[in-house]
């Protein structure tokens, strides 16, 4: 059994006539430690697929199931559970509270986990120290590049180290050097097993991941069967290239890449 199954997804906005499907039936399988890219015209309904892969949005109709565990059939306290122990999110719109430093905006997803402050802290550091941050975490986000809010904002989708990262345009609004940047980190996190689903609408960042599936109007092209697996998709082999250590000295610690 794979590790994450969507079957038929299907998410409608609107009633009745006017409702529009913005996912139209999505099957897919992912196993662990994969990195996904999911490719497709503005509109074409990858957000919303993402969202239900958050364990946000519930489908129309459609089931997806994570570790064996049929997500939308959980109650929202558990779902909410699921979410916090398993998904780390960016989203498209990375919006990292302004008034709350680095640190304090990589911490909030700790408000609910039950350990001391000291403990948390320490979870923020490293997740800080994955993204080469740390010497930045008494900053406010107006006080850092575009590029490092990006980075806080990883940070905070990996601090509770979940083993599935979520990502809706990691790279939207940064330029290509920047971008590459967070490939490389994002790329890092799944090198050590983390297994990543990242939207994006950039070639060069899809090159980064092992698998593309391509959206258009809520439907993966090209796929006329209700579960597909990955292998018939386009899979690509793992750039080799070395990654660059500027950013990486705190980030990996003993760790060797490549
Ligand atoms: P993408 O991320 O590929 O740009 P989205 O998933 O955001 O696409 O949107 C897919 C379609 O669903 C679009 O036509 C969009 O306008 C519509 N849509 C998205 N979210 C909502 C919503 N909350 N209510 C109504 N329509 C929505
Ligand atoms: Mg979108």
């Amino acid at each position: 059994m794979s590790y994450i199954i969507a079957e038929n997804l299907v998410k409608k906005y609107g009633s009745g006539d006017a409702a529009v499907a913005a996912v139209a039936g999505i099957s897919f399988q992912i196993e662990e430690g994969e990195f996904i890219g999911i490719m497709g015209e503005s509109g074409s309904g990858k957000s919303t697929l993402l969202g239900m892969m958050g364990a946000m949005n519930a489908p129309t109709s459609g089931r997806f199931i994570v570790d064996d565990i049929d997500i939308y059939t959980l109650g929202q306290e558990q779902r909410a559970d699921f979410r916090r122990e398993f998904l780390g999110f960016i989203f498209q719109s990375f919006h990292l509270v302004p008034y709350l430093t680095v640190i304090e905006n990589t911490m909030l997803p700790l408000a609910v986990v039950k350990a001391s402050k000291k403990q948390k802290r320490e979870m923020a550091q490293e997740a800080l120290s994955q993204v080469g941050l740390l010497d930045k975490a008494h900053r406010l986000p107006n006080q850092i590049s575009g590029g490092e809010n990006e980075r806080v904002a990883i940070a905070r989708a990996i601090v509770n180290e979940p083993p599935v990262l979520l990502a809706d345009e990691p790279t939207g609004n940064l330029d290509t050097k920047t971008s590459r940047g967070i490939m490389e980190l994002l790329t890092r996190l799944n090198q050590k097993g983390m297994t990543i689903v990242m939207v994006t609408h950039s070639p060069e960042c899809a090159g980064y991941a092992q698998c593309i599936m391509r959206v258009s109007d809520g439907k993966l092209v090209g796929d006329n069967s209700n579960v597909r697996s990955l292998d018939q998709w386009q899979r690509k082999e793992r750039k080799k290239e070395p990654l660059p250590s500027q950013n990486q000295a705190v980030a990996v610690g003993s760790r060797p890449t490549g």
